[in-house]
């Protein structure tokens, strides 16, 4: 058995040490005779995983008792639409748009009402977060939405907006739990978790109580309502038993790692290690503006696209896998979430400037 350094976006690299758990106990979990895969959900042994997941992950986050966790299903992608669904009292909301993902969540939200772009860096490709001071927040928007990191581009929020009392809403898929984050600056966080927590098929939502007063839009289906999902604690119908308790394990490697505060130590530490060595090279450049670069996915080109293809093709035959770009962008993107060991990013640093001196320019 071999394992790569596997840089994907998404589904991704999850910790060895989760995997290896599973592994162990895929056929009897803790002597139940079963599978976590096999076991009823209303058991009391996968209530227990549940119910772990859940305090874990508040624990990570410090999460208020008013506060509720739910674990769904149906993606980030279902969160564009349940989240105008559900907090869209006056039928308006405004967005920041900083790329492909919140411009989809804005596009979906425009079924449901009026939605407003109050800020966007579509001007220069979604290279930076635009200047957050003086927004023109409208009066009558239900919320702000925003997304905190951006997979493609490869940027990230270094602080928030001021919203004028309106409720933030999150978008936290790609860079969820790969440092601390106050969850009360938000009404609402939602991150899909085969980003940096699991596998692809868990949603984790983070609402504040009082907006599960707010009634959904006519026509919302029950199972789009957050309200149904938390009064029945993710049970309203069969939850995705088996990635929750991924997730689980997950949450439980990262406390046993000192939480998110190490977390972040260490994300600054490889992402640095590649943005050091890019501002360097006269080969490589990075994509985005210094003042706006993620910890978690890494974007940077050298300029002829023959040359990233070279790159990329011969990074895979050397065990450094899912560097290409996301289709729309080209280039490089190496995604360092919090599984990926430094050495894999110690090994593609190298690995870049053994490419470097080949193609001196
Ligand atoms: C991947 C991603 C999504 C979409 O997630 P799906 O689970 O594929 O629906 C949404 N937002 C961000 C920031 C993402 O990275």
């Amino acid at each position: 058995m071999k394992r790569i350094y596997n840089f994907s976006a998404g589904p991704a690299v999850l910790p060895e040490a989760v995997l290896k758990q599973a592994a162990e106990e895929m056929l009897d979990y803790k002597g139940s005779g079963m599978s976590v895969m096999e076991m009823s959900h209303r058991s009391k042994t996968y209530q227990t995983i549940i119910d772990e997941a859940e305090a874990d992950l508040r624990t990570l986050l410090h999460i208020p008792a008013n506060y509720k966790v739910l674990f769904l299903q149906g993606g980030g992608t279902t969160q564009f639409a349940m989240v105008p669904m559900n907090l869209m009292k006056n039928k308006v909301a405004d967005y920041i748009i900083t790329g492909h993902w919140a411009k989809k969540a804005y596009d979906e939200a425009k079924m449901y009402g009026q939605a407003n772009i109050i800020a966007s860096s579509e001007d220069k490709v979604f290279s930076y977060i635009p200047d957050l001071t003086n927004l023109k927040i409208t009066p009558e928007a239900d919320y702000v939405y925003m997304c905190e990191n951006n997979t493609i581009f490869g940027t990230k929020y270094k602080t928030y907006p001021d919203t004028h009392g309106k409720v933030l809403v999150n978008d936290a898929s790609s860079c969820f739990l790969s440092e601390p984050l106050d969850v009360t600056k938000f009404g609402l966080i939602f991150a899909g978790a085969q980003k940096n927590v699991g596998p692809a098929g868990v949603t984790i939502v983070i609402i504040r109580e009082d907006l599960l007063a707010i009634p959904p839009l006519p026509g919302t289906p029950t199972l789009l309502k957050y309200k149904i999902h938390a009064e029945n604690g993710s049970m309203y119908n069969t939850p995705p038993c088996y990635g929750i308790y991924i997730c689980g394990l997950v949450f439980k490697w990262l406390l046993a790692h000192g939480g998110l505060e190490a977390m972040k130590a260490y994300n600054e530490k490889k992402a640095g290690l590649i943005y050091d060595y890019i501002d360097h090279s006269k080969l490589f450049k990075g994509t985005v503006e210094k003042g706006s670069r993620s910890l978690m996915n890494v974007c940077f080109r050298t300029g002829d696209e023959a040359l990233d293809k070279a790159f990329i093709a011969e990074a895979k035959v050397a065990g450094f896998d899912n560097l290409s770009g996301h289709r729309s962008t080209g280039g490089m993107r190496a995604s360092v979430y919090n599984a990926m060991p430094i050495e894999g990013v110690e090994a593609l640093v190298e690995f870049m400037k053994k490419f470097e001196s080949a193609h001196k320019v």
